[in-house]
């Protein structure tokens, strides 16, 4: 397992041009414990032009919260794998439980634009997780095993998994340490027996904060977080990105 850690910033449809260069400028004077640590930041793609200007000479990186699943074509409002190539983006969120449910995104969809992203040699993060009511019926690991079935491509090297329970985001619920652990053990079983993958880097997301980002990471098998919320707040993410 790789000691990566890798903080991944969704600003989702947040911040405008002033408040974008005001929090890149501050994020550009962290200095950060770990050299190992991989700052990923994901802004609106209007804003991705600008961050790439700002970040240069900087180590921050630069992602995309979504792609279209095909290279090119007629598919009005959406943005090309390429396109954000050409803007500097390493990385690509998919399966966003927010893309899943305000654009009707089946697993199949996110599978075809992880595919895509892999073969365009842009490192797909992707976001697996269960409801609330299926946390309760007990269902989450059939559904996260789907999930990781359709999601995930076979015999793959290396991929990031986001597990982002969707009752977490954006509610101050987090899951408790052996809760995060449990998902990690059933993927890495699953990985490992149904799709040969035995290297995997492993995200929590869901209403982490300056104050849990500790904890949470007491896990060693947790590689790193996806933050919304406190990803746009100066001092909240100053916090994580220096204490860690
Ligand atoms: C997210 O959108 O991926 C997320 C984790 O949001 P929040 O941190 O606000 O819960």
């Amino acid at each position: 397992m790789s000691q990566d850690k890798i903080i991944v910033s969704n600003w989702k449809m947040n911040l405008g041009i002033r408040e974008a260069t005001h929090l890149i400028n501050s994020l550009k004077k962290i200095h950060y414990k770990d050299p190992k640590i991989k700052n990923i930041i994901c802004p609106q793609f209007l804003l991705i032009p600008l961050i790439k200007n700002l970040l240069k000479k900087s180590k921050i990186l630069l992602g995309g919260q979504d792609c279209h699943h095909d290279n090119k074509g007629a598919y009005t409002g959406d943005t090309s794998i390429n396109l954000l190539k050409e803007f500097n983006c390493e990385y690509v969120i998919v399966g966003h439980s927010e893309r899943r449910h305000y654009h009707n995104e089946s697993d199949t969809i996110v599978r075809k634009k992880v595919d895509l992203a892999l073969l365009e040699n842009i490192k797909p993060i992707i976001c697996i997780g269960e409801l609330l009511k299926q946390r309760k019926s007990k269902q989450y690991p059939q559904i996260i095993k789907k999930q990781l079935e359709i999601c995930i491509p076979d015999n793959f090297n290396k991929v990031i998994i986001a597990y982002e329970p969707v009752w977490s985001i954006g509610t101050g619920l987090v899951p408790s340490l052996k809760e995060i652990e449990e998902i990690y053990q059933l993927t890495k079983i699953y990985l490992e027996k149904s799709k040969k993958i035995q290297d995997f880097n492993f995200l929590y997301g869901g209403s982490v904060n300056s104050k849990n980002f500790n904890e949470i990471m007491t896990n060693t098998n947790v590689n790193g977080v996806l933050i919304g919320g406190s990803s746009i707040r100066i001092d909240e993410i100053k916090k994580i990105l220096t204490t860690c």
